[in-house]
């Protein structure tokens, strides 16, 4: 069996002043053809008229480019423009509900905060050389960081902060594989272990991660003492995004490393919703019973922590489609409470931060491999008799182009 695999690949793009120039104005125009013809449409809803799709708002965009007022359009590449307007009726038509009424109307494009527009053809890639080809635009470097796989389907260009970039869509078939492995595991994630397996190996959290983490924090308190806007403060902004990048940079690497060791070994992977446990656990003030030391964190900290976890699920998710594995979420309430042993639940069973000994049987372990255990054990019964309340689904599609965007947000 086949199935149709869709990846996006996102990668910087080294324009000239020329070329960023252009991309400005293509944005724009870009732009305002979406709000225009969004308004166009928002008026008819308002007249109680029916709305325009992409051929009739395509007819129009013919008269704007002909037009002595909008003559500036004619500049842009049509491709890119009359996409912008299929996202319109796109966005349009996931605005209505199932009984056909339309709840959610897109918005209006704001300057900067949207600038992007779609190639749908005419682009060309060529990877030996790093370059990418767009009409109107011509060859651009692009910072070659992984090869692109698959056919081209379209690509988008998009600004963040001063810099351009690239998102090229690609699809291509794919067998469906069988896990090579058919074993299941549990994970428990926390602050002392980063994740500890049902298996009882676990991981240690990333060292050069905390020391990092302090520098930042020591940075950016000598940022705020600077006068805002002074050169001064400038250097010291400069500093604090290059220790920010260092830091993703880390964390991904790391991430990287140890979900794919975990996807390789594992077919099934049972792990906490995380959304749960974040519902749960804020409402303490803190993750389980954290040791004083936890306690003392920032709450900058907390939150790289946190999103660490996120991306290492969503990690495990994507390796796991890929190699035809799976990743199961489950309820973690009470998983670091519940005796694995004789199942007694209850606060007293959590003697330490780390350690585990229950006060019916005795049964004594490390608490985050409890954790794990009870994680795995919430697994097979849900395995078993596909009941469990809070369990989200486990996607089923492979999702690449997450993947690549978490590049470059992290
Ligand atoms: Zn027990």
């Amino acid at each position: 069996m086949k199935k149709m695999i869709r990846k996006a690949f996102k990668f910087r793009l080294n324009t000239t002043s020329e070329q960023s120039q252009k991309m400005i104005e293509f944005a724009g125009a870009n732009r305002f053809v979406w709000n225009k013809a969004l308004a166009m449409n928002l008026f008819r809803l308002e007249q109680k008229q029916p709305l325009l799709w992409y051929n009739e708002l395509a007819f129009w965009l013919k008269l704007w480019k002909s037009s002595e007022d909008y003559g500036f359009l004619k500049t842009v590449h049509s491709q890119p423009l009359q996409q912008t307007l299929k996202n319109l009726e796109k966005a349009f038509k996931d605005g209505f509900d199932k009984k056909q009424s339309l709840k959610r109307v897109p918005r209006f494009k704001k300057k900067r905060a949207s600038d992007s527009f779609r190639y749908p053809q005419g682009f060309k890639l060529e990877q030996e050389s790093n370059k990418v080809f767009f009409p109107k635009i011509g060859w651009v470097k692009y910072r070659n960081s992984r090869q692109v796989i698959g056919d081209v389907k379209n690509m988008t260009i998009s600004r963040k902060g001063k810099h351009w970039y690239v998102s090229i869509q690609t699809e291509y078939e794919a067998e469906i594989q069988h896990h090579k492995s058919t074993s299941m595991v549990g994970i428990d994630m926390g602050i002392t272990r980063f994740a500890t397996l049902s298996d009882g190996s676990y991981i240690e959290p990333l060292n050069s991660f905390r020391k990092l983490s302090k520098k930042l924090a020591f940075e950016q308190r000598k940022l705020s003492k600077k006068v805002r806007f002074s050169a001064n403060w400038k250097k010291q902004k400069q500093i604090i995004t290059r220790l920010h990048e260092r830091i993703a940079n880390a964390r991904l690497d790391f991430l990287h490393k140890t979900s794919t060791e975990i996807s390789k070994n594992h077919a099934m992977i049972v792990v906490e919703d995380l959304k749960v446990r974040n519902m749960s656990k804020s409402s303490k003030g803190n993750i389980e019973q954290p040791g004083k030391n936890v306690k003392a964190k920032s709450g900058l900290n907390k939150s790289i922590l946190d999103q660490g976890w996120g991306m290492f699920v969503s990690f495990l998710e994507y390796k796991q489609a890929w190699s035809g594995g799976d990743v199961m979420r489950v309820n973690p309430q009470y998983t670091s409470q519940i005796c694995p042993s004789c199942h007694h639940v209850s606060r007293d069973n959590r003697k330490s931060q780390s350690a585990f000994a229950c006060t019916e049987c005795g049964f004594k372990a490390n608490a985050d491999l409890v954790g794990a255990l009870n994680v795995l054990e919430r697994g097979h019964r849900l395995l078993a008799c596909g009941v469990e309340t809070l369990v989200s689904s486990v996607k089923q599609e492979p999702v690449g182009s997450s993947n690549t965007s978490l590049l470059l947000t992290a």
